[in-house]
């Protein structure tokens, strides 16, 4: 398939786009006809309306996917069929592309050529999860002796609950609901409150392509009055969320008070190890970007530049020059690189931690942004040097175009650095020597590694976040694993 690309500019609407919820192949307002307002981040113009999910439509949601997954209109199809299905769906995001990246770019605030990039992605993670759909096979066994044979079959785990974040919304419940989908899941998907339009959408696209009523189901509504129903409801078999890792914690003990499977894709505060060996051009290239793309609301964000003694001050300059050449303002033009937070509370939120670092005593350094009189949700590129481990902007995820530098002597140095937080998720390795880079790689404690390159993720390699990033894994073969369920079969035969 060819993936169009070049948006172009983005006028605001004039009046905010409304939105259904989709429950049980229906298309409908919420059971109350209450609904959420959205903001575009950057304006603080007014562009959507979610239907505000009640409990009586969380109820009908949760059971229309039981039903449809107890009565196999879905699970009981072959693989070949689901796959056909699945890139559908793929080409339907593909050609409503333009809609799609509109969408996103006024709800997320996030600049639109990087929403196209992002959509890029989505449908690049629907065409793969259809070739998964073909592949959900078990293990068998003919070690028993001549009278026996022991077979392990995979079958999908049921009604999944999904429960994502605003950072990503297309691309993160692409990288859940089609592997939930290939292997026969049905599901009910809560996006975001603030970015909730991409999912809405799609979930128009999946009607659309075919998908039977009440497979997906997709509501609109806070964590707070939908989260507890969405971990603990008897439909429901297991809970996918990405999220933050506070949150994470509070499924995690839902979802285990009643047993239900549980993945967890949570936050993280990666580094980036840049040796003076390394080519310094690109990975300050990367370094500047791994900080500040989306605004730094990246959950794989390289926040911390860890960096040979020998070279930090050389550097960092080179990183600063970087980050100088970012365009920073309206995400509607097609032009500008950079765009606002996503709320005045995540605003907030980065300000407390400028104000942190600043108390402990890190030196701050602020890009200049002459000329950006938007009156949204902007902050700065900002670096920190003069950062110790035991601060809270070198431990805390703080999810803002904010980086800390602090420079290493040697191997151990580096690692040791690198594994002073809690979290695992990521971590970026530069230098031209192989062996160093897979020494690196052995010993940092952290999911996903890349080496002389960053923010490169490709839908067969999994996400895996290690301690306090995540349980589980997403995308990749190892998805099908994670949406299903073993089953063993011993079977007797007769002599011969
Ligand atoms: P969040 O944890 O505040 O919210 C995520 C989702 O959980 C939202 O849909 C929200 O409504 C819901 N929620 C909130 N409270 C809940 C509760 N008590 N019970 C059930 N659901 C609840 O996260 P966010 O601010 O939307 O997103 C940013 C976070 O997501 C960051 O920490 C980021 O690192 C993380 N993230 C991780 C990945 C990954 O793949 N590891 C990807 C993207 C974002």
């Amino acid at each position: 398939m060819e993936h169009s690309t070049g948006p172009g500019p983005l006028k605001l609407p004039q009046a905010p786009r409304e939105y259904a919820a989709l429950i049980d192949g229906a298309f409908i307002p919420a059971s109350d006809r209450e609904t959420i307002a959205r903001d575009n981040p950057a304006h603080n113009h007014p562009v959507s309306l979610y239907p505000k999910a009640t409990q009586e439509d969380l109820r009908r949601a949760l059971s229309a996917a039981r039903r449809s997954f107890d009565a196999g209109v879905w699970a009981g199809r072959s693989g070949a069929d689901r796959a056909r299905i699945l890139l559908r769906v793929a080409d339907l995001i593909e050609r409503h592309r333009t809609e799609l990246r509109e969408i996103e770019c006024l709800e997320v605030g996030k600049p639109i050529g990087l929403v196209d990039r992002e959509i890029g992605g989505a449908i690049a993670h629907w065409e793969y999860a259809a070739t998964m759909a073909r592949h959900c096979y078990g293990d068998s066994y003919d070690t028993f002796g001549d009278q026996s044979l022991g077979f392990v079959m995979r079958y999908p785990v049921g009604v999944v609950s999904m429960i994502t974040p605003w950072n990503y919304p297309l691309m993160i419940n692409s990288q859940k609901l089609p592997f939930a989908l290939a292997v026969g899941c049905s599901a009910v998907v809560k996006p975001s409150e603030l970015t909730s339009g991409s999912a809405l959408r799609l979930g128009e696209l999946l009607m659309e392509a075919g998908l039977p009523a009440g497979v997906v189901n997709i509501i609109a509504g806070t964590g707070l009055d939908l989260g507890e129903g969405l971990c603990t409801a008897p439909e429901v078999d297991m809970v996918s969320f990405t999220g933050s890792t506070a949150v994470g914690r509070k499924i995690a003990a839902l979802a285990g008070q009643h047993l239900k499977k549980v993945s967890l894709e949570l936050g993280g505060k990666s580094a980036q190890i840049v040796c003076a060996d390394a080519d310094l051009a690109t990975a300050a290239e990367k370094v500047a970007l791994g900080a500040t793309r989306n605004a730094g609301q990246a959950c794989v964000g390289g926040t911390r530049l860890l960096v040979e003694r020998l070279i930090a001050e050389s550097f960092l300059q080179q990183v600063k020059d970087h980050m100088a050449t970012l365009r920073i303002g309206d995400p509607l033009d097609a032009e500008t690189t950079m765009g606002p937070l996503v709320s005045a509370t995540q605003k907030a939120r980065v300000e407390e931690y400028l104000a942190a670092g600043d108390r402990d005593g890190a030196q701050r350094w602020t890009l200049e942004t002459p000329g950006l009189s938007l009156p949204g949700h902007f902050v700065a590129p900002t670096i920190f040097t003069g950062v110790d481990s035991a601060m809270s902007i070198a431990q805390e995820e703080i999810f803002g175009p904010v980086l800390c530098v602090q420079p290493f002597d040697g191997f151990h140095d580096a690692v040791a650095l690198a594994n002073s937080t809690r979290y695992g998720l990521a971590a970026g390795i530069w230098t031209r020597d192989i062996s160093k880079a897979m020494q690196f790689a052995r010993h940092v404690a952290a999911g996903n590694i890349e080496v002389n390159t960053f923010l490169a993720g490709v839908p067969e390699l999994p996400i895996v976040g290690h301690r306090d990033s995540g349980l589980g894994s997403e995308r990749g073969r190892n998805a099908v694993q994670e949406f299903t369920e073993l089953k063993t079969f011993k079977l007797q035969l007769d002599p011969v």
